[in-house]
């Protein structure tokens, strides 16, 4: 199997081990992080910085680095009441991204009724001045990058307790090896094929067997979004679209784009029993990320602004 370029291989491999916590339970009110001891040494870890910022950067929106290496300036946040979408784990406060995720989601979120789900149940986007978090993904640092549950919006507002307990629906069989037919439905197919549709989305990270499930559902018709939805680990409670680096984003490094073909042959090295039995090493290394200074340095003028 090939990895597509070494911006993906870097975001995936560092994304391995980490686990997904989309489905992980959170507080509704969250003790607030402890002051850092020595906030000017510059071997703080960059997402003990970034992640006690609770407001965005004053400054005009812009994405800033690579997905996985990177921050945003001016963030906006999604709001958490839509008509049709609801923000969960509100406590995380990482609904924040560059307007045009928002615009994104938001657009994706309206298809939702047309396609058989009264809206979108949005997981992460970012934290508001986007950069490494201390928690859960190596991506998400530039504002562009967004877990969607697999779980539809139930018709009602969700309380803010349920928004903290309520866990995602794992959408694979237990063996792995394919979706889970009692879960599973064409409607799960139709919003993650609208969302590969939607023009400004690069990239949809799904778990292999939802590939495998989605290659045998689009039989006949036109495959060629299905370039767009990718096999990796996990994602199977939620997943996650990834966006473009905007046009007012000049320092927004691409990704390499994904390749013609569908993908649909290419699954076998998922389904081998070593990458699906993977278990994550019994005491994996915190991850440490980079410090401020192995970020692009447009990210200094980002955590210290207003
Ligand atoms: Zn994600």
């Amino acid at each position: 199997m090939k990895l597509h370029s070494v911006g993906l291989t870097l975001f995936l491999t560092a994304s391995l081990w980490l686990p997904a916590h989309a489905q992980d339970k959170g507080m509704v009110n969250p003790q607030p992080l402890p002051p850092l001891a020595n906030p000017n040494d510059p071997k703080n870890p960059a997402k003990e910085l970034f992640g006690r910022k609770l407001t965005p950067s004053s400054m005009q929106a812009r994405a800033i680095g690579f997905y996985a290496k990177g921050c945003l300036g001016g963030g906006i946040a999604l709001p958490i009441n839509g008509k049709t979408w609801q923000v969960m784990r509100l406590s995380r406060n990482r609904n924040w991204g560059h307007p045009d995720l928002v615009k994104t989601l938001e657009r994706l979120a309206d298809k939702g009724p047309k396609l058989g789900w009264a809206g979108l149940l949005v997981g992460d986007m970012a934290q508001p001045r986007g950069g490494p978090m201390r928690t859960g993904h190596t991506s998400h640092q530039v504002g562009l990058d967004a877990d969607i549950w697999l779980t539809p919006m139930p018709p009602r507002q969700l309380t803010v307790l349920e928004r903290e307990e309520m866990s995602a629906t794992n959408v694979v069989a237990a063996d792995k090896r394919d979706v889970d037919t009692k879960i599973w439905t064409l409607q799960h197919h139709a919003i993650i094929k609208a969302a590969a549709e939607d023009p400004g989305v690069e990239r949809i990270i799904v778990n292999a067997a939802i590939k495998k499930a989605m290659c045998r559902e689009a039989v006949g018709t036109n495959r060629y979004w299905l370039r767009k939805v990718r096999p990796w680990y996990g994602h199977n409670y939620h997943f996650h679209i990834r966006i473009a680096c905007p046009k007012d984003s000049p320092d927004c490094k691409p990704q390499d784009p994904t390749p013609e073909s569908d993908g649909c042959n290419d699954l076998a090295y998922w389904f081998q029993d070593k990458i699906i039995n993977a278990v994550p090493p019994k005491d994996p290394k915190p991850w440490t990320g980079p410090t401020l200074a192995d970020l692009p340095a447009a990210c200094r003028q980002v955590l210290l602004a207003p």
